[in-house]
């Protein structure tokens, strides 16, 4: 499907939006008849009021979630009917493309055409993995003694709550939602007040690809407030988080102050990306290293913000770098051209700004660090390179969240490996090398969940994506992401011999 700038405008110019909360398959205002505005990131302009849900919704979303799962009408359904339901929840999905890429382009200034391209059909694609998991799952008889039959079975949780973040609206609450309706849970997702919009439209999908009412209820609101409330709620069993380390600390804090619910953080990210002079294809590696940054604008948890090139070769790689971020113009996001969106808000462009501000002081300026706008409004940084970054610089620290990239030279193996694992984070970590050894040497050594050699951000349903230290313990796709919604129950049987 090739739409032009203007199908994508006409497209968005006829858009409805779904504003209310969606609770026990309802479209329902805040209780408190609070609501707030989304703001497209673009051009400055309210998009919708969002009902503002605090904790009197979450309580209203978790007894209709707790009420669902009780009686059974998802969590015991036949498994090859909770599949069907998923796979219809899919086919909707990619019959809505248009739509959806829209309401996360517009919510958060992602360019529509990777919306359409990598958001929307991500989701779909996740939610029909997980339908085809269900009914192929077994579980288990454990090795016991004649007269006895151990039956260990993985049985859901209950009420699961999904805190997500607005770097990916659509997929970060289809990375928490499938898994966990798959493995029978009812679902309270909360997503991030910047990009409400898809979630209430996938709300309003799963219930027309036949969710029973209560099993999937979205709940837009703030985090100290909406997000807080569904930490701490007694009735909640397992709290899935895509979110900022701080945050991803909250959540640990409310579980200790309430029920003891599992918790489980996936969060920030400082990964390095590793180039070796024996990379034999560095066209290719510039490439991949300019993409590992600069797509989403560098608003990914793993995006390859730290670049360690080794010292032979950095000249020319940062040569090939400053080139391709050149190369790169922020634009409209409804405009088919454009590689390079908008910052989701003004808080965090502003944020952006200001480290880079900091590190022009301390490190070398090689190409971008300016806050620009389209039709002079909107929140956009061009692709920003620091050289000579020194290592305990905080632009080679912190995460910045926006299209900055630190390069770092280095002369050793050794000397690479101490420096990429010297971070409070664990994400992931990308590794260039032609020499098959050194590549798994390397690998084996960095302290990260996901190690990417002669590639940038691997990803698959079918392989787990999660951290190591303060990027969290939360495994999200694969089927290991069943375990986080699941909990292994033991029916112990004896018999007659
Ligand atoms: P954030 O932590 O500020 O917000 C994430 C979610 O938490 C939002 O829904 C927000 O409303 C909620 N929240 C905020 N404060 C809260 C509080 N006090 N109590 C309860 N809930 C609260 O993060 P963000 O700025 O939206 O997203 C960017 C962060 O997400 C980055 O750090 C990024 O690395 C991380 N991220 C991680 C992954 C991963 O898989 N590891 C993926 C994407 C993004």
């Amino acid at each position: 499907m090739e739409l032009s700038f203007s199908d994508w405008q006409d497209h968005a110019a006829a858009l409805s939006f779904r504003t209310q909360a969606f609770i026990d398959g309802q479209f329902v205002d805040a209780l408190s008849g609070k609501t707030f505005a989304t703001i497209n990131p673009a051009t400055g302009e309210e998009i919708a009021q969002i009902a503002e849900c605090d904790a009197a919704d979450i309580d209203h979303a978790v007894k209709a979630a707790r009420a669902a799962f009780e009686d059974g009408r998802w969590s015991r359904m036949e498994p090859g009917a909770r599949k069907a339901v998923m796979l219809k929840l899919a086919d909707l999905i990619r019959e809505n493309l248009v739509e959806l890429a829209l309401l996360d382009s517009l919510d958060m200034g992602k360019p529509v055409t990777d919306a359409a391209t990598v958001d929307v059909p991500g989701s779909a694609h996740f939610f029909q993995w997980y339908a085809e998991a269900i009914d192929k799952l077994y579980d288990e008889v454990a090795p016991t003694a004649a007269g006895d039959l151990a039956l260990v079975r993985r049985v859901p949780l209950g009420v699961v709550g999904a805190v997500v973040p607005w770097n990916f609206p659509l997929d970060m609450a289809t990375w928490k939602s499938a898994p966990a309706l798959a493995a029978g849970n009812s679902v309270v997702l909360k997503p991030a007040e910047q990009s409400p919009l898809s979630a209430l439209r996938l709300a309003e999908l799963a219930q027309e690809a036949g969710i029973p009412d209560g099993v999937f209820n979205v709940v837009p609101g703030f985090g100290a407030t909406a997000g807080k409330a569904l930490g701490l709620h007694m009735d909640v069993d397992c709290l899935a988080f895509t979110g900022s380390t701080f945050v991803g600390k909250k959540f640990m804090e409310y579980s200790g102050q309430s029920n003891l619910k599992q918790v489980w953080p996936e969060t920030g990210g400082k990964s390095p990306n590793i180039i070796f002079a024996d990379c034999e294809d560095l066209e290719a590696a510039a490439d991949m290293a300019a993409f590992g940054i600069f797509f989403n604008g560098g608003q990914v948890c793993s995006a390859n913000s730290r670049l360690y090139v080794e010292r032979s070769i950095q000249d020319r790689f940062l040569e090939l770098m400053k080139t391709r971020a050149e190369a790169l113009k922020p634009g409209n996001p409804l405009d088919p051209a454009t590689k390079l969106g908008a910052i989701v808000d003004e808080k965090q462009t502003q944020s952006i700004m200001a480290r880079i501000e900091a590190a022009a002081d301390t490190s070398r300026l090689v190409s971008g660090g300016e806050r620009v706008t389209l039709e002079g409004t909107g929140c956009f940084v061009t692709p920003t390179i620091f050289g000579d970054v020194a290592q305990d610089d905080p632009i080679a620290t912190d995460e910045v969240f926006g299209p900055v990239l630190a390069v770092i030279p280095f002369d050793s193996e050794d000397e690479v490996i101490a420096m990429a694992n010297d971070s409070i984070y664990g994400l992931a970590a990308s590794v260039w090398t032609d020499n098959l050894s050194r590549a798994l040497r390397v690998s084996e050594r960095l302290n990260v969940g996901t190690v990417s050699v002669n590639t940038v951000d691997a990803l698959s349903a079918q392989t787990p994506f999660g951290g190591m230290k303060q990027s969290g313990f939360g495994r999200d796709l694969s089927l290991h992401s069943l375990d986080k919604y699941t909990a292994l129950k033991t029916t112990w049987i004896k018999y007659k011999l």
